[in-house]
């Protein structure tokens, strides 16, 4: 037992902890569960707890099903506001194995631990700071029409006696207590659209914490007897939710992306990633916006004349809010970062970290040339303007960005052959089916005069 392990033993014990919840994440990102007593805790942290994988969206073809869950302990963590009627409970994350040992291919963490991994061989840790946007609802009809958002502010609205505020302020201290720093949080544009900002953290802490985020968001809310959603487009006429990510790259203590003799105080490294990232963009938008429904949120038109400030076109900015990549200002020198902004709040945040790490770095690897940046509004140029300054259009739909990741050796690679492979043929399904829905927007439009 090593003293990780000892200290998560010794605190189930000191504690009275019943429950030990063991959680792991499938290929889209679904939060996975399993509870041990914590009697069974030693001997899972030895040999694991296995589970039918066959059972789990992309873990087993059926002939190897048996998997195991190894708890990863320093990711141990007491959840506290679940007191009174259930006692204290605590999780950890697992790490997904083959009954011999070697990691499952379809795990996602482990998926991004490879990415770090390669990271890693050439000198960099990779730290990422997600802005996760979501709606607060008071009511979601089953029969699919439009939701009741929880109130009628906007932008950093401070309202007395709304209920947002209220959730706000014990989704952040749940977090807070659970060991998540927030960083800010706030009333974003749209009705009953909120907006919490973790603090940065090396990408796999971050992942865990984008997982244990959306959970207690949902808790909290459920004890308010309101409804929190991560779907991308809730609303036709609103903003849709994003999980814009900032990302740095570190070599030791130093921030790779720092150069404080340049223009935008952005190092060459920092220009080849994000270089990188636009090369790549839409092979790897599929993953970052895996959903038929996240392809309404990247539209480039603007709402009611408000622009959106969600992206639809390949194409990086200094400051400015409608390109992909933006390079924010920045103070202390190890905060030099770059924000990626086509990411939703429904991605799988492990497969998603991995592949915009994987992205940057072959930008660095080949030494890629950054473009000119984009100054103005792109959603406000002609198409024939935004041809001539280079600036491609992300996937319109999941079907074209599917067929661009299909053939993207970057993402296979990344992924790894199995998690690729799922992925694409798990989406295409969606996709279809999607396909096959006559819709109302269809039947009102049409029955009348055709
Ligand atoms: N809700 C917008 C989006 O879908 C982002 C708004 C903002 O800039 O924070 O990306
Ligand atoms: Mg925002
Ligand atoms: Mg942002």
């Amino acid at each position: 037992v090593d003293r990780q392990q000892e200290f998560v033993l010794r605190t189930l014990e000191e504690r009275d902890i019943r429950f030990v919840r063991l959680w792991f994440t499938d290929i889209l990102g679904t939060l996975k569960s399993v509870s041990v007593a914590p009697a069974e805790l030693e001997s899972a942290f030895e040999e694991g707890i296995g589970f039918d994988g066959s059972a789990i969206e992309g873990f087993a073809r059926v002939y190897e099903s048996d998997m195991v869950a190894m708890p990863d302990p320093s990711s141990f963590q007491v959840f506290p506001f679940e007191g009174g009627l259930h006692g204290e409970s605590a999780r950890m994350f697992c790490d997904i194995k083959m009954p011999d040992g070697s990691p499952s291919w379809a795990d996602p963490r482990h998926v991004l631990r490879r990415a770090l991994d390669r990271a890693s061989e050439k000198g960099f840790s990779f730290y990422t700071h997600p802005e996760i946007e979501f709606y607060l609802m008071d009511e979601v009809p089953a029969d699919g029409s439009p939701p009741i958002p929880v109130d009628s502010g906007g932008y950093f609205d401070h309202t007395t006696h709304s209920a947002a505020r209220d959730f706000r302020r014990q989704a952040v201290l749940a977090l807070e207590r659970i060991g998540i720093s927030v960083e800010f949080s706030h009333h974003e544009v749209a009705p009953g659209q909120q907006e919490i900002d973790l603090r940065y953290a090396d990408a796999l802490a971050t992942a865990d914490n984008v997982m244990t985020f959306r959970h207690v968001v949902k808790e909290v809310a459920l004890s308010q007897g309101v409804y929190a959603t991560f779907m991308p487009k809730p609303f036709s006429d609103q903003p849709g939710s994003g999980m814009h990510t900032h990302l740095s790259l570190f070599t030791g203590e130093n921030n790779a992306f720092h150069d404080p003799t340049d223009g935008m105080k952005l190092s060459t490294v920092g220009r080849q990633f994000i270089a990188g990232l636009l090369v790549h963009a839409r092979e790897f938008t599929a993953v970052t916006n895996q959903w038929v429904n996240s392809y309404k949120r990247l539209f480039g038109a603007p709402l009611d004349g408000r622009i959106t400030e969600s992206p639809a076109y390949v194409c990086w900015g200094h400051l400015n809010r409608s390109a992909l990549v933006r390079v924010p200002a920045y103070g202390k020198a190890n905060s030099a970062r770059v924000e990626v902004r086509s990411i939703d709040s429904a991605c799988n945040p492990y497969l998603t970290f991995a592949v915009l790490l994987a992205a940057g770095l072959r930008g660095i690897e080949k030494g890629y040339e950054l473009p000119a940046g984009a100054e103005d509004d792109v959603s406000a140029l002609t198409e024939a303007e935004r041809r001539a300054m280079g600036f491609t259009d992300l996937p319109h739909n999941l079907s074209d960005a599917l067929r661009v990741m299909e053939t993207s050796e970057l993402i296979a690679e990344t992924l790894g052959e199995h998690v690729f492979d799922f992925f694409l043929k798990n989406k295409r399904a969606e996709w279809e089916d999607f396909r096959s829905q006559v819709t109302p927007y269809e039947r009102m439009r049409y029955l009348p005069s055709l």
